[in-house]
């Protein structure tokens, strides 16, 4: 499922952010959770009225060094160019400006819908200024106060009612959809090349939305048909914010939310980096199976201890992906690059595994048999029974006595156990705890 995208554009200081953090909510995630990683988020999911969508703050792609025009034109660019609608943001407390103008000239060519929110519109008597912004011919003005939260709601049924019909189209659940991701450098266009070179390349692109047109659909020996989503930093078209960093974790962001799997690439010569931490995390969080790919394995000088060595290292980075396995490759070589497809699809497999009640409720049982259920003033936890409810990501419910007596260490230990059981290689795994009535 492609998400319909919004992105949030205007001056600085008309309260984007503010906008952003209020459809986005505060859900703290490992991507927020991760020591040393920027908090400022330009990218999140959210949904309203059963619909889900991603969200973009265009305000929070600065470049430096560039006059302010340039720079809120550029960050409308990238608003037409990814975003299915857009939130034009004008300050109702300054009134219009010629940068608003500019912007709307700018946004009247690009033939996507542009709703138009009047911020900062705090109290009643506001709302009669809000009429001098239709002469910016962009429709009707929204009013808002993002810091109190009026009007959002107006302005999200608004959103939702301009996206467009094909948003949510049926796909081959069979065809296998990912990316490679990664720093600048580390190898993704050799690997996507030389992966290339041995399989057949469809031709036609998916019929959709333009964005799909950079992606590439192949097929291997046996029949599996696969889609390679295309990243920023693969194929660029020279355009100034494309350089920066905030932008290109955008695009890896955007690239994951679309993937089913996700290939990190990390280069052997010069190790794991925070942002490799923060994509990992994001992609985790977003349910989306994950393979380590340690590439230019070439380059370095190894002895039997070496593979070990960075075994126990990226294990130790990154915590949280146990369960994902790891390559080392050689895009120049062509090293072990059978490995990829073969773990693509190994992972595709967990990720749409489905396991039997019965056979789940044996393992929850012996877990808890080995390990008595954790018990707080007197009163233990009970465990009724578990059934698995979706996939991509496997999602189990566990029904419970009282959900306050499970512990995050108990749901841990719960995960491992069926882990250990069954196969679930690459892909995250849901637990909810729910208290049976
Ligand atoms: P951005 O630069 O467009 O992302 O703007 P921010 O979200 O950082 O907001 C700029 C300033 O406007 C901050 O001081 C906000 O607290 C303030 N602000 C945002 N929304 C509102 C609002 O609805 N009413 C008022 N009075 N102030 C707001
Ligand atoms: P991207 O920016 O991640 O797409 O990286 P590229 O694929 O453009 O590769 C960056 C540089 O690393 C190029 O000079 C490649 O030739 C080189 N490179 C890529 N893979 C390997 C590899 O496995 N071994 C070695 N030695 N060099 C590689």
């Amino acid at each position: 499922m492609v998400l319909p995208t919004v992105a949030i554009v205007g001056r600085p200081n008309v309260g984007k952010s503010t906008i952003f953090n209020r459809i986005a909510g505060e859900r703290l995630s490992i991507v927020e959770d991760t020591p040393g990683i920027t908090r400022d988020r330009i990218y999140a999911t959210s949904n309203w009225l059963t619909r889900d969508f991603a969200l973009i703050d265009t305000g929070g792609i600065e470049m430096t060094d560039v006059p302010f025009m340039t720079q809120i034109r550029a960050q409308a660019e990238i608003a037409m160019n990814e975003a299915d609608v857009i939130v034009f943001v004008v300050d109702g407390e300054t009134g219009m400006t010629d940068a608003d103008q500019d912007v709307a000239q700018l946004l009247y060519r690009s033939n996507k819908p542009v709703i138009l929110a009047v911020n900062k519109t705090d109290n009643p008597e506001r709302r009669l200024d809000i009429f001098d912004f239709y002469s910016l011919g962009l429709g009707d003005p929204y009013p808002i106060s993002a810091v109190h939260g009026i009007g959002t709601g107006d302005l999200l049924d608004a959103i939702i009612a301009a996206f467009p019909e094909n948003a949510e189209t049926k796909e081959n659940p069979d065809l296998i959809k990912f990316s490679f991701i990664g720093r600048p450098n580390v190898g993704k266009s050799s690997l996507i090349n030389a992966m290339l070179g041995e399989e057949r390349v469809i031709a036609s692109p998916i019929a959709g939305t333009t964005r799909d047109a950079v992606d590439t659909r192949f097929v291997d020996n046996d029949g599996q048909e696969f889609l390679m989503i295309d990243t920023a930093g693969i194929r660029k078209s020279g355009k100034v914010y494309e350089t920066t960093e905030k932008y290109s974790v955008l695009r890896a962001m955007r690239a994951i939310d679309r993937s089913d799997i996700v290939c990190l690439v990390v280069n052997a010569e010069e190790g794991i980096h925070d942002y490799d931490k923060h994509i990992a995390g994001f992609a985790h969080d977003a349910g989306k199976g994950i393979l380590l790919v340690v590439n230019k394995w070439d380059t370095l000088e190894k002895d039997d201890k070496t593979m070990k060595k960075w075994e126990e290292d990226m294990r130790h980075q990154f915590q949280f992906l146990d369960y994902s396995p790891i390559v080392y490759v050689s895009a120049l070589t062509k090293q072990r690059l059978v490995q990829i497809p073969e773990k693509i699809k190994a992972i595709h497999k967990a990720q749409n595994n489905r396991i039997g009640s019965s056979v789940l409720n044996e393992v929850l049982m012996d877990a808890i048999a080995t390990n008595p259920t954790p018990s707080d003033k007197g009163k233990r936890l009970r465990i009724y029974y578990g059934t698995q409810v979706s996939i991509k990501p496997p999602t189990f419910v566990v029904f419970v006595n009282e959900v306050e007596l499970m512990h995050f260490s108990y749901v841990r230990f719960l995960e491992n156990q069926i882990r250990k059981a069954f196969v679930f290689e690459g892909t995250p795994i849901k637990i909810l705890v729910r208290r049976r009535k």
